[in-house]
């Protein structure tokens, strides 16, 4: 299916874009924007299609924060009217995922025309949605085609690329995670499809300072690693090669926010910071001898399926049934079974320490933060200790994944 999404991420990307809609018969155009974006590309690219003889409308939303939620949704229809119409968002993470919901639930052609290289969701089916108050990614549809003006994606405020370069450094945590899911939890992984991970995020990494200067060059890299890394989201079918303890980690704050109706902060930027937090937990891994880990997980009491309500329904009021039945296969693990995995963590040891080998140093992964203007301190971004405590002690929760973390609340292994 994702063969079929034509990427054009460089100079006028207008251009081919007009192209592919006049080679696709797509006529009749619904450009989604905010203020912002109109201003950045929204209304320049609805001159030249209209131009170019498309049949164009505009929705063009307000507000002060703009949330993939009903009220948006409901605008975007209302502005479109009874008419069929190919939806093309221009805007980043929200807009576009406001225009993949409602073009999917038309039935409707969508096609993303981001403005800032700020997360690696443009491809994906998935819209991250608030509906009823709940954060939920309902399964809507891939873009057509990605259309990314590198002179718009350069311009955007350095903040935007900040968290798409966040968004990127979480891979090796993820890519980490992954490993250690496969070799400790037997998740299903994909080599080549990690080494392709691999490859965009130390491409990233080499154009720092590109990125932090906002040049061309360092944007079309971050912008080309974001695209990559959602192409692997769609190849290997799940988020597993871009997400790992590092995302559960926002995710649990972003529902905070939502719960405590406080703006949300932009994904890659809590993303980064928490990256930083997890690259300090492979730190302390890398530090721990075969010897010293045989001798924490002979100390380690499985935690009792008491704890885990206890633990999940203080940490997700509200959600406690949802997360359950996620955290299930950790819970009814039977006594062999814990056995079992200690054994094979201590058996592994070797392996593990490898896999920790891969990760950068949490102060070099800060440093590359500071460089693009990221934060490498949640506490800097508005979350209370309390809070930055909380996301780190049950985020691991969230998920069915064995993340980095399990290893210290599951198995004793110290890396706090
Ligand atoms: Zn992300």
């Amino acid at each position: 299916m994702r063969d079929d999404i034509y990427i054009y991420i460089g100079k006028n990307a207008s251009d081919p874009l007009i192209e592919y809609c006049k080679n696709h018969h797509l006529d009749k155009l619904m450009l989604v924007a905010d203020d912002n974006t109109f201003a950045a590309a929204g209304k320049h690219l609805s001159e030249k299609l209209k131009a170019a003889g498309f049949d164009v409308k505009m929705s063009l939303l307000k507000g002060e924060e703009i949330v993939a939620n009903e009220q948006y949704f409901v605008q975007v229809m209302l502005d479109t009217g009874n008419e069929e119409r190919t939806f093309i968002a221009v805007g980043s993470g929200s807009l576009t995922d406001i225009t993949r919901f409602v073009s999917f639930h038309t039935r409707s052609n969508f096609i993303a025309y981001p403005t800032a290289a700020s997360v690696d969701g443009y491809t994906s089916a998935g819209a991250p949605s608030v509906i009823a108050g709940f954060k939920k990614t309902v399964y809507c549809q891939s873009p057509l085609g990605v259309f990314g003006d590198i002179d718009v994606l350069s311009a955007a405020p350095q903040r935007m690329s900040a968290s798409g370069f966040g968004d990127m450094l979480g891979k090796y945590i993820a890519l980490a995670d992954w490993r250690l899911g496969k070799l400790l939890w037997g998740e299903s992984h994909d080599e080549a499809i990690s080494q392709r991970v691999r490859v965009a995020v130390d491409k990233c990494v080499e154009r720092v300072h590109e990125i932090s200067q906002a040049s061309t060059e360092g944007i079309q890299a971050l912008m080309d690693g974001l695209i990559e890394s959602g192409l692997c989201m769609l190849d290997a079918n799940n988020s597993r090669p871009a997400s790992g303890a590092e995302h559960q980690i926002s995710h649990h704050l972003e529902m905070k926010l939502l719960w405590q109706h406080k703006p949300a902060v932009l994904h890659g930027v809590k993303v980064g910071a928490a990256s930083v937090i997890c690259a300090g937990y492979y730190d302390k891994l890398r530090q721990i001898s075969r010897a010293e880990a045989i001798k924490q997980l002979d100390r380690a009491q499985q935690p009792t399926r008491e704890q885990y309500e206890q633990e999940i329904a203080q940490a997700y009021p509200g959600i406690e049934d949802k997360v359950l039945a996620e955290q299930e296969p950790f819970i009814s693990l039977s006594e062999q079974g814990y056995r079992d995995l200690k054994q094979k963590i201590a058996d592994n040891w070797a392996e593990i320490q490898a896999i920790a080998a891969s990760v950068p140093s949490s102060q070099q992964m800060a440093e590359w933060l500071k460089q693009v203007g990221g934060e490498t301190d949640l506490t800097a971004l508005g979350f209370s200790s309390a809070e930055v405590k909380e996301a780190v002690d049950y985020s691991h929760l969230l998920r069915n994944r064995f993340n980095v973390d399990k290893l210290s609340h599951l198995c004793g292994i110290n890396l706090k």
